[in-house]
Formats: C-alpha cells, structure tokens, sequence
C-alpha cells in the first residue's frame, strides 16, 4: 500500500499522472488498448482519496462487467481507498432500485427474470409465430436493442427502419412479440435486465426527492470503456449527475463491440461537444503488449473503416520484443483445440501459470470443444462469461455448509484434523463430496468441481492475505462478494467469449476459430457490422502480453470438406495471405504453421509444433505427418497413414 497520497502516482507516466491529479470533471480520456485507462482512472479515484479530496463512499466508478469491477475494488484497496463503490451500471442500479421500491413503488421488488429466451419462445407460442433458434436469440436482441434505446412496442417499426437495423422478422411482428413478452413479465411478476435500469430512470426522472438522495451520495463518478455505453444507461448517468458535471469517462472507440446491442462511441467522441471546457487527454504508449502484438494491432486498425476509425490512435508499444505471433492452420475444429490444448500443456509445464493463459472465441458455442479438449490433458480451466458465479447451486450449497461450520465448527469434528483455515474450508468441501483431485472428463461435473476448486483458492488466498482469519470472517467475505458478484478467480486457463474478454490481459492468449463467417460472423452483413468484427478482433489481439497464437481450422469435423478459409481480417497481415505475396511481414510474424488433424495427435503429443518464426519466413515449413489413427475404430494405423484416410480396412463397410 503507498505510504502516501503522492506515492500513489508512483509509476504513472506524465499524461496518466495528469489524469489522476486532475480531480475534478469533466474529463475524458481517448485511448487505445493497454495504455492504461483503467490504471489511470483507479489511481485518480485512489489518489482524491488518500489526497482527502474524495469521500470514498461518495465516489461511483462505473464499469461493464462484474469482473472489472470486481478487479478495480481489489486494485483499489491495494492503494489504500477503501469504501468506494466500483460496480456495474446494473448492479448499481439494482442497489438504489431494491432501496427505493418499497418507499417509491410499494411491496417488495419483483425478482429477475432467469431465462429471459423462454419468456420471449413463450411470447412466440402466445402469438403463434414460429421462431427457429437463431430466430429466437436474434429476436430477444431486438427486444433488448428496443428497451436501452427507450423504445416502446408501438414505435419499434418505425425506430428500427431509422436506425437501419436488420431484423430478423418483420417489424411488426417483432413489435408484437415484444410487447407480448412485456405481458408475459407483467403476469409472472418479473424484471428482466433492462427494466432494472428502466426503472430506476424513471424513478429518478419522476421522483424529485429520491433523484437528491441519490445525487446527495455520490458527487464523483468515473466511467470505465465509455465507448461501450448505450442510450439507456447515458441516461441515468445523466440522471446521477443532474446539473453537475464532475464526470470522468474513459475508453477507446476502436474498442466498441456492443453497438449491435444499442451501444455507441459517439457519447465518447461528442463528450467536448456535450462538456464544453473539458479536460481531455490522449494516451499511447502501450504498456500491456510486446512489440510484435502492437503491430499486429495497428495493423488490424489501419485498415478499418468508419466513425470509430477516424479516431483511432497508433500504439507504441513500450515493452521489449517478445515472440513472434504464431499462425496455425489446421484441418479440423477438434484438431485446432488439440493443438491448443497441447501447446497449452507444454506451457504450464515450461512454467507459465494457466491463469496467464487464454482461449477466446467468437462465439460461445465454440467453448465445449476447447473444454473437451484441455479437460482430455488434465488442464485446469475456468469458463468467463459464465457469471452469478455464487448463484450456483453448488456454490451456494458450500457457504451454507461453510457458515454452519463457522457457526459451530468448534463442535464438529469434521473440523476436528484441520489446523488451519484452507484445510477447514477443503475438509468442509469434501464432506459435500469434492475431492481435491480434478473428476475425469468436462461438462457439468467437472464445471461443479471448478465452483468449489475455486472456493478452495479463495480461502488460500484469504488466509495469505489475512493470516489471522477465521472461518467466519471467510464465510463475511464471501457475503459480501456474493452481494457484489464478485467471483473469485479459479486458478486455470481462461476459455472467454471475446466479448467478455474486454479490459483483461493475460501472458499467452489463443485467438481460436479465426475464419470467414466465425470473424466476421456469418450473420454480419452491412458495412458497420463488419467493421464491429474487425474491431472484436483488435480487443482479441490486444488482450495478449507476451505471446499470441492464431489459428483456424479448415473444416468443421474430422474428414470433412476443407471449406473454410482464414479470416479477411489477416489479408495482408498474416504470412502467406494476400497482399503479403507468401511472405511474413519483415520483423513482425513468423511463419504460418500446419496443425494436424484430431486423429495426429502422437505427432503433436511430441511437441514437435515449434514457432517457424524468423524475419519473412515462407509458408507452409516443417510439415509433420503424423501417425494417423482410424476415424471409425480409433486404431493407430502404422507406416504413416494420409490424413484424408477415413477408416481402416479392418472396420465393416456398413459403418461408412
Ligand atoms: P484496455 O483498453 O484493454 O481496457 P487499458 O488502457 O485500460 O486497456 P490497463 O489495463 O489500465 O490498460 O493497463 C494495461 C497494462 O499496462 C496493465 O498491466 C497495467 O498495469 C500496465 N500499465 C499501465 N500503465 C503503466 C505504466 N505507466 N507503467 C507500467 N505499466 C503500466
Ligand atoms: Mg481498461
């Protein structure tokens, strides 16, 4: 912890320090991945506070998901500020909402809805449309794309066309099923996500007196990825302000990837315009990545289009030259996440820890491949996106048992052996049945296993940083992080939807599935759309410290039609695309690598898929075939089977 106010600044360059000295809004700071918006923002916060400019309590930093906020409260207390709320416009929302409802609205809060896709299927069915799957999700997206743009059903047609948005049926059935689904939630007294920030708009809209109370609290507020903010919750920062402009935003409008849902970059590129006078800074220095990934990075951006592009500021990266990002070609999906998870292997066990590690992908549907397939080594891994971490069943059936424990523990023999708190915690988690060896096989069982690993960490972590703790003041912090969502980090590798990766940074991270119709996605067509692919994968790249690996996979399954081709995305980027005439750019990639097929993995299992590296390298090199195994039977076929081998002739022909 800084020994003092100033000693918070320690280790800010000029223009971050400028930020966190400034301590009065508005303010805003344009910015590029890794240039340390988010460090800069957490050190003002901490700097006002230990400088006693700030009351803590009367602080609101404002971030976009539960892990950030979560991390920034942890960054925060390790700056010595504590008592400041750093939460999700939702969540602080949902706190003034769940205060006031009973004095502004009456009775107790209704609670949130679960599964907000079977209220809009049941919406369907009530309406006798039928939705197909993709249908369904795409026409849930309207719903909510109408609800942060404050949209009632009635001019949803009309607000749409306006907006240019491509919708999945026609606009009027869409406004029906919209406004039959707010029926719906009417008649089983529930709230989905945006009526938590609808509501307390209108509360605070309505509502003189609680609008005050709430402004009376909090005079200083900070919000984290800006560019990422829709209609909605501008419009309760607003409210949150009233008159007031002590506002500091962040973000990077190259960053903006939830414009599908409503977002916009332009509250962040018109904050001059709407806060004349105010102070904006610009940073570039990139301290997260090496040389090579920067590169990358600006390369990615130099070729995009658009508002956001106009904006866009080239990193320079301030960290020494690292590896050369890896490309990986591969036959098949299952072979593509049996590199990954080989090269993963290899990692750990060259000594990087698997929290330093990273698969992301497009889309979530991809996960279970890579889950199957790190779960198949023994490779501990953690699913983000997958949040209300203490709403698991199994988690919460733990803090029940560990509460019952702390409550009469000194009776209980099962805490009888256990010295100190971690094994309390491991000796009150085997007695629900876990076992501190890892279940064979992925899926549900081994996601329960992970939820009270995770636990079992967190109680490390805890005695370590408190030595003194009791099982009690364990089960208060995990009270208090179950309020906040706060879930604790499970030691292993993180497999994330790019989109949830935002704001992270990991050593290595594995940019998977990088192909046409993954990265852009099939379903984004127009101009805009495309460019918002283009930018998911700049956040992709600029998650990554160290050491990059991009690969795709030439057909879905084993021994199908090689049909897919890297994404549009790498032309001129990537050795051997377009544009690159077959060589690497000089000095900023390797060489393109060949995977094998699901059925090679001897080949790999040797490890013998090394970076081909070097200036200019041409592709493909060290092509290495692989003992091939039988697709129907699973033999090892000797003598060096072909890939495009099926089966062997042992199998019966009817099995073709
Ligand atoms: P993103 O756009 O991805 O959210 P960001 O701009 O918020 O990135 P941070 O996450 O704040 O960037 O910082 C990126 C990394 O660089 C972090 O590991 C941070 O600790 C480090 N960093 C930032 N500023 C400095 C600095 N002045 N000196 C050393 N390291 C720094
Ligand atoms: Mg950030």
């Amino acid at each position: 912890i800084p020994d003092s106010a100033d000693a918070v600044l320690d280790g800010l360059d000029p223009e971050q320090r400028e930020v966190a000295t400034c301590l009065r809004g508005p303010m805003c700071v344009l910015a590029g991945a890794g240039t340390g918006k988010t460090r800069a923002i957490t050190h003002r916060i901490a700097y006002g506070v230990r400088a006693g400019i700030y009351q803590p309590s009367s602080v609101l930093a404002v971030t976009f998901t539960n892990r950030a906020a979560g991390e920034m409260r942890g960054r925060l207390r390790q700056l010595g500020a504590h008592g400041v709320q750093a939460r999700t416009f939702h969540s602080a929302a949902l706190r003034q909402l769940q205060y006031f409802w009973p004095k502004v609205i009456g009775g107790v809060m209704p609670r949130l809805v679960d599964r907000k896709i079977q209220l809009v299927a049941d919406a369907a069915a009530a309406c006798r449309i039928r939705l197909d799957r993709g249908e369904l999700r795409d026409v849930t997206a309207e719903i909510e794309w109408a609800k942060v743009t404050q949209t009632v059903p009635a001019d949803y047609a009309l607000a749409a066309a306006k907006a240019g948005r491509e919708t999945p049926r026609d606009p009027a059935e869409i406004a029906r099923l919209y406004s039959v689904y707010e029926e719906l939630k009417q008649d089983r007294s529930v709230i989905d996500f945006e009526d938590v920030l609808l509501l307390t708009v209108a509360i605070l809209q309505d509502r003189h007196d609680v609008a005050e109370q709430v402004r009376a609290q909090y005079q200083h507020f900070v919000v984290d990825e800006y560019q990422d903010v829709n209609p909605l919750q501008q419009r309760l920062l607003e409210l949150w302000l009233g008159e007031r402009d002590n506002l500091c935003v962040v973000g990077d409008a190259s960053q903006t990837i939830y414009s599908f849902t409503g977002a916009t970059p332009d509250y962040l590129l018109d904050f001059r315009t709407r806060h004349p006078g105010a102070t904006v800074v610009k940073l570039v220095r990139d301290y997260r990545s090496t040389p090579q990934i920067v590169h990358l990075a600006n390369g990615l951006l130099a070729q995009a289009r658009g508002r956001a592009a106009d904006h866009r500021l080239e990193l320079v990266s301030q960290r020494a030259p690292g590896p050369d990002p890896v490309y990986t070609e591969y036959a098949d999906e299952p072979a593509e996440a049996e590199g990954a998870a080989r090269r993963i292997q290899e990692l750990i066990a060259s000594g990087v820890p698997p929290s330093g590690i990273a698969v992301l992908f497009r889309t979530n549907s991809q996960s279970e491949t890579y889950e199957q397939a790190l779960a198949d080594l023994g490779v501990p891994y953690q699913l983000r996106g997958a949040e209300r971490f203490f709403d698991r069943p199994e988690v919460r059936k733990a803090v029940i048992a560990l509460r019952g424990a702390a409550r009469f523990g000194g009776n209980d023999s099962l805490l009888d052996d256990a010295v100190d708190l971690p094994s309390q915690v491991r000796a009150v988690l085997s007695a629900e049945g876990w076992t501190p060896q890892p279940p064979a096989g992925s899926g549900a069982v081994r996601e329960r296993w992970e939820s009270l690993a995770a636990l079992a960490h967190l109680a490390q972590d805890f005695a370590a940083a408190r030595p003194d703790a009791t099982l009690s003041d364990l089960v208060t912090e995990l009270d208090e992080r179950a309020n906040t969502q706060h879930a604790p980090t499970v030691q292993g590798v993180t497999l994330a939807s790019l989109h949830s990766a935002k704001g992270l940074e990991w050593d290595v991270v594995f940019l998977v599935g990088i192909t046409e119709g993954m990265i852009p996605i099939t379903y984004a067509r127009t101009d805009e759309q495309i460019e918002e692919e283009r930018r998911l994968l700049y956040v992709g790249v600029t998650r990554a410290r160290e050491q990059l690996y991009v690969s795709w996979a030439l057909s879905r399954s084993p021994g199908g039609r090689p049909h897919r081709r890297p994404s549009r995305f790498l032309d001129g980027l990537r050795p051997g695309s377009a544009g690159t005439a077959g060589r690497g750019v000089p000095g900023a990639f390797g060489g393109i690598e060949r995977g094998f097929t699901a059925t090679d993995g001897a080949a790999a299992a040797a490890g013998t898929v090394g970076a081909v590296g070097g200036m200019g390298a041409s592709v493909p090199r060290r092509v290495r075939r692989a003992p091939a195994r039988c697709r129907v039977c699973g033999r090892t076929l000797t003598g060096g089977g072909e890939l495009k081998l099926m089966r062997c002739e042992d199998c019966p022909s009817d099995m073709d």
